[in-house]
């Protein structure tokens, strides 16, 4: 656990957690960009790979600087295990290929990643595993998990872009109930925000390419949860399969994991006002934040989570045309659906990360042709507003 344990305070572990110092004394976490580590003897060698002694082999199992990178996160997740991964789609993989086989079913959210719903129903279904998507906030629907075979309930809270939650306990109990396990995606939030293992999860997947970075530079995943899942079940998935972090994208984390907790409060108080600014124009029919008044499941989003997140997202009058000459009018958010990053970006995810699937189910999923979706990054919310203002008033 190196210097920080569970004992100490969020901003400590954030900073001290997964330290070990080679003989250099380094101050700085080091880097190991090393594919291999050599052994003493033959039989080191030999004790290495029977498992019968602890120690590096070959950085597709682990790595020094991937080690120190899964432990500050499962420090601040609080979880007992972590595997880092390639990327936060491979973390999703690892997590299904490690828990699952042919005849078993995942009930998840309807309103997912869309490379989710993709890994979900074009890849794991061509292996006998069925997807059911379900309304995230209706508590009816995480009865569906009831059904037999049910073996992982899947969230991402708040969701994207609508910004939906979902009662955590109450879930865990209809999933356990279920004999599933409740896996939840925490891109949005990280552990700064909310604890979703705390809530009554099972498994915490994380797109480290978005917040755990946090400034678009590299790409990275982890599973954490339980010993018995994540070392006994989805490390050696991982060991053998090889989706595995670089060490170089470890050590990236592992510094942004110093500056989270910071950079997660400046995004969600920039997002908050941007929110109640957008709610206040006259243009704007209706703004989704977690945090505002008028969120249906404010409560709740206050309850479970420190603060409200960076994404914003509102329904402009005048549908798809008024949207996109929001969109055309600004100068500097940039147009990209990618999220979690310093800069702000700015989507209309009816045409595109939403733009495959039918315009009944985006209807039904509340995605409208007037809605947009910025991840509100680390620039000074008044030129925010300025550069949304250029399309709004226009
Ligand atoms: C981006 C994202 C992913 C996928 O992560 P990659 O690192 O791009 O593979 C998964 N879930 C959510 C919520 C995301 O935003």
């Amino acid at each position: 656990m190196g210097e920080g344990g569970e004992s100490l305070d969020f901003d400590t572990r954030a900073v001290r957690a997964g330290v070990a110092r080679t003989h250099f004394n380094e101050h700085s976490e080091a880097l190991f960009l090393t594919s291999s580590f050599v052994f003493d003897s033959a039989a080191q060698a030999a004790a290495r790979f029977a498992g019968e002694e602890a120690g590096f082999v070959y950085s597709r199992f682990s790595n020094p600087t991937v080690t120190a990178f899964q432990e500050r996160l499962a420090a601040l997740e609080e979880a007992e295990a972590c595997v880092a991964t390639a990327s936060g789609m491979s973390a999703i993989l690892a997590c299904c290929m490690a828990l699952l086989k042919s005849g078993d079913r995942i009930v998840s959210s309807s309103s997912i990643f869309g490379a989710t719903v993709q890994l979900f129903t074009n890849v794991l279904a061509r292996f006998g595993v069925e997807t059911a998507f379900v309304d995230g906030t209706d508590p009816a629907a995480g009865r569906a998990a009831g059904r037999p075979g049910t073996k992982l309930v899947f969230r991402e809270p708040p969701s994207n872009p609508l910004t939906e939650v979902f009662a955590g306990a109450a879930l865990a109990e209809v999933a356990h109930e279920a004999g599933a396990l409740l896996v939840v995606d925490n891109c949005l939030c990280t552990p700064a925000l909310q604890l979703p293992l705390a809530l009554g999860a099972d498994v915490v997947i994380h797109s480290a390419t978005k917040y755990l970075d946090g400034q678009g530079r590299v790409l990275g995943g982890a599973v954490l949860g339980r010993k018995e899942i994540v070392t006994g079940a989805v490390f050696p998935f991982l060991r053998t399969a090889g989706p595995s972090l670089s060490p170089f994208n470890a050590w990236v984390l592992l510094k942004g994991l110093e500056t989270l907790r910071l950079r997660m409060e400046a995004h969600s108080a920039a997002a908050f006002e941007l929110a109640r600014w957008l709610e206040a124009h006259p243009r704007v029919a209706r703004v989704h934040y977690p945090f505002l008044e008028s969120h249906p499941q404010r409560a709740l989003a206050k309850r479970q989570q420190r603060a409200g997140g960076a994404i914003v997202s509102f329904d402009v009058r005048g549908g798809r045309e008024a949207a996109w000459r929001v969109i055309d009018a600004t100068r500097m958010i940039s147009i990209t659906a990618n999220l979690g990053d310093t800069k702000s970006t700015i989507t209309h995810p009816g045409t595109t990360t939403h733009g495959r699937i039918s315009a009944e189910a985006r209807a039904a999923a509340g995605i409208g042709e007037g809605l947009l979706r910025v991840a509100v990054g680390l620039e000074s919310v008044e030129d925010l507003k300025r550069d949304l203002a250029r399309g709004l008033d226009a």
